[in-house]
């Protein structure tokens, strides 16, 4: 595609940066037919060649976007499955991060939006306000719909989701079974930590029996996705400096094999860190030293039969998250450990296509997110599965809350068929004769 930056916009590295990365799409269109929201709404604009082309115009303009183009970049998930499709290379993922950036710093949006972003990264972000706002939003339930206009979700969500006893997000030291072979980091999460710290608990058990000595730091808590996704400089660099130093210490100190994350849009960002901090002369090597560490769970797991009478006959609906396959590469290595642990894993069809969740989308976008969480539902219900598995708790959320069978994080279930606790989710069902006898 061609660009028209001068010379004096071009000195900006963001720019150049983005310049390069419009330059790669050669306006092909294949990326088109495996964007969802074109899928759903069937609009150029609202597929990754016309967003691609929008923000083209924004950057070269000098003055703040548009009402239609924030409105048509605004409806992408962020997903990254047009830069599977690309067999350009197009690095779309940093292109909307600097439109999201631009649009952050250059737009203003009505005054309920404000309000509701603003809420959104400080309460996500903040484990303390986060369990608070739970608390809060069940007794202010009543009273959503009175809540000005997009304010009604996060009450909404005070209804499903309700702040879990802190089990195993706890910062410490949790010993190998047997002679340490790794050592490794391991991200609390903030959300996470708050609604599902049993998944942390589940990695910390599965990685210690394999022989890995795990350690969470205090520090290391909110990777600043959210705030990234949200286009706040400020917040994510704040978020993410906060948990570099915190790692950087403890590789400096007693050394770290690997930085094991068990949501895969944090994983992601972090694999990330080299390119946000590519230019930032204080902590680029850290971030490049950092993003090379970082794992997703399933990349240090090793491949291990489950016991039998446990895991044999179970049917999985393996939801593939789009941070794992799209923004990570990471496809078949879940299927794989779930497979050699015993569980019947079946493909989800049109496994593509994001369930809606992606952050805060399910929030901000309401309407969308709702029509992907049924299109996913639909999809998931017609190989009638027992169990749905997936390896971000944001996609477990948004289709939990649409269908009856129980949604599970990947480790979670690895962790039960290698001998560990029954996930709660699971307790009291009986798994049936008929996928038992296959
Ligand atoms: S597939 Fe790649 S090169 Fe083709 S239009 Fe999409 S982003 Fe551009
Ligand atoms: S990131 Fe996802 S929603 Fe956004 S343009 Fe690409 S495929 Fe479409």
């Amino acid at each position: 595609m061609q660009t028209h930056f001068s010379t004096q916009q071009l000195a900006d590295p963001e720019i150049a940066a983005s310049n390069a990365i419009l330059r790669s799409c050669v306006h092909c269109g294949l990326c088109t037919a495996t964007c969802p929201t074109y899928v759903l709404l069937g609009d150029e604009l609202d597929g990754p060649r016309g967003r691609i082309y929008q923000i083209k115009q924004m950057l070269e303009g000098a003055g703040p976007p548009t009402a239609n183009t924030v409105k048509h970049l605004d409806r992408c998930l962020s997903c990254q499955s047009c830069m599977t499709s690309c067999p350009s290379g197009v690095h779309y993922a940093h292109l909307i991060d600097h439109a999201r950036t631009r649009i952050a710093r250059q737009y203003r949006r009505p005054w309920s939006e404000r309000l509701l972003r603003w809420l959104l990264l400080r309460l996500l972000t903040s484990r303390r306000a986060l369990r608070l706002t739970l608390r809060l939003a069940r007794g202010l339930r009543p009273f959503a719909r009175w809540a000005p206009g997009r304010l009604a979700p996060i009450l909404e969500l005070g209804a499903t989701q309700r702040p879990q006893a802190a089990r195993s997000s706890t910062p410490g030291l949790y010993p190998a079974q047997g002679p340490p072979r790794q050592r490794v980091a391991l991200l609390g999460g903030c959300a996470q930590g708050v609604l599902a710290p049993q998944i942390n608990a589940a990695a910390v058990r599965v990685l210690n029996r394999s022989g890995v000595e795990v350690v969470v730091l205090p520090q290391a808590h909110c990777c600043g996705a959210l705030a990234h996704h949200l286009g706040d400089t400020r917040t994510t660099q704040r978020l993410a400096r906060a948990v570099m130093s915190g790692w950087q210490r403890e590789i400096e100190a007693r050394g770290l094999d690997a930085i094991v994350v068990t949501a895969s849009g944090c994983g992601t960002m972090v694999k990330d860190y080299g390119f946000i901090f590519r230019d930032d002369p204080d902590w680029a090597g850290c971030a490049q030293r950092i993003s090379a560490l970082a794992r997703d769970i399933v990349e240090v797991l090793p491949v291990l039969p489950g016991d039998p009478a446990r895991a044999e006959g179970i049917r999985v609906a393996y939801h593939s998250a789009c941070s794992l396959q799209h923004g990570q590469r990471i496809d078949e290595r879940p299927r794989e450990l779930l497979r050699s642990a015993g569980f019947d894993v079946r493909e989800v069809p049109e496994g593509h296509l994001c369930c809606g969740s992606a952050g805060t989308y399910n929030l901000l976008q309401p309407g969308l997110a709702l029509r992907l969480r049924e299109r996913k539902v639909a999809a998931i219900r017609r190989i009638a599965p027992d169990v749905i598995v997936a390896g971000n708790l944001g996609c477990l959320t948004q289709i939990a809350a649409g269908i009856d069978i129980p949604a599970i994080h990947t480790v979670e279930l690895l962790d039960w068929a290698g001998g560990g606790p029954l996930p709660e989710s699971l307790a009291g069902r009986e798994f049936s004769a008929r996928n038992r006898a296959g």
